[in-house]
């Protein structure tokens, strides 16, 4: 039985007044949801604050990235996985398709950070999704496979993905546009990252928890946490309002 998960990357939004504010909303909203594990990514600079801010609660907190070196060293503007610990987070998001497209990273440095990540100690939610035209093409599958298998390559990757390491899928054409992939088609890649997690190596698959992100809003939560592969959610421009992101980890609890 795997736990749901919901996650909110705030990505590059907010202020120290709104990260307050929304924290103090999202407390209460969500106090009483025990069943769902639940993440907040804020930008790096409020991290230290947003921890500050969820203490006493169970939400957890995450980075938006990191660094692929360890450190500590000369990698001016980078920050590493220690020191996404020291400030008290939990996970990481690693290989976010905004992080692929706007900044080159290419699935060697994602499977590296992956697995960087884990043995620092954070939990990393590794981003997988296709484009548009590859969705178009067919090539679907053939891209998911790729991204995964850098990681599975990697001994550590393994390692990672059978401890506590999550899984998000998102496909880019469905990120900030309001479009959605249908439950049947984000379960359809859901259950084929499952099988490839399982074809890798015995009781993988079973285990690793997968989420979808893509619009997920209040209103759609609910129909594709249903689905069976669909084990959370990665949550964008909804993280941004507490009542809508307390909705949806409800719609994770009620699965
Ligand atoms: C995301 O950026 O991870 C995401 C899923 O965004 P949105 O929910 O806004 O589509």
């Amino acid at each position: 039985m795997r736990r749901p998960f919901v996650a909110g990357n705030w990505k590059m939004n907010g202020s120290k007044a709104s990260a307050d504010a929304l924290i103090a909303e999202l407390k209460p909203a969500v106090a009483s949801l025990a069943a769902v594990d639940i993440a907040v990514c804020p930008s790096a600079v409020y991290i230290a604050q947003v921890v500050n801010a969820v203490s006493g609660s169970a939400i957890a907190v995450g980075g938006q990235n990191l660094c692929d070196q360890a450190g500590p060293g000369a990698f001016t503007g980078e920050i590493s996985a220690a020191m996404l610990l020291d400030l008290g987070c939990r996970y990481v998001i690693v290989g976010h398709s905004e992080r692929r497209a706007l900044y080159g990273e290419d699935d060697a440095l994602v499977a590296a950070k992956f697995v960087l990540a884990h043995e620092a100690g954070l939990v990393p939610i590794l981003c997988l999704g296709e484009l548009l035209e590859e969705r178009q093409s067919g090539a679907t599958e053939a891209v998911i496979a790729r991204q995964l298998d850098a990681v599975l390559a990697l001994p550590g990757g393994v390692r990672a993905l059978a401890d506590n390491a999550v899984i998000a899928y998102e496909p880019v054409w469905a990120i900030g546009t309001g479009l959605t992939a249908s439950p049947q088609q984000a379960q359809d890649v859901h259950a084929f990252i499952r099988q490839r997690l399982q074809a890798s190596q015995a009781g993988l698959g079973e285990g690793v928890r997968i989420l979808y992100g893509g619009s997920v809003k209040a209103d759609n939560a609910g129909e594709l946490f249903a689905m069976t592969d669909i084990d959370g959610g990665l949550i964008g421009g909804a993280s941004l309002q507490a009542n809508d992101f307390a909705a949806i980890c409800l719609s994770a609890v009620e699965k």
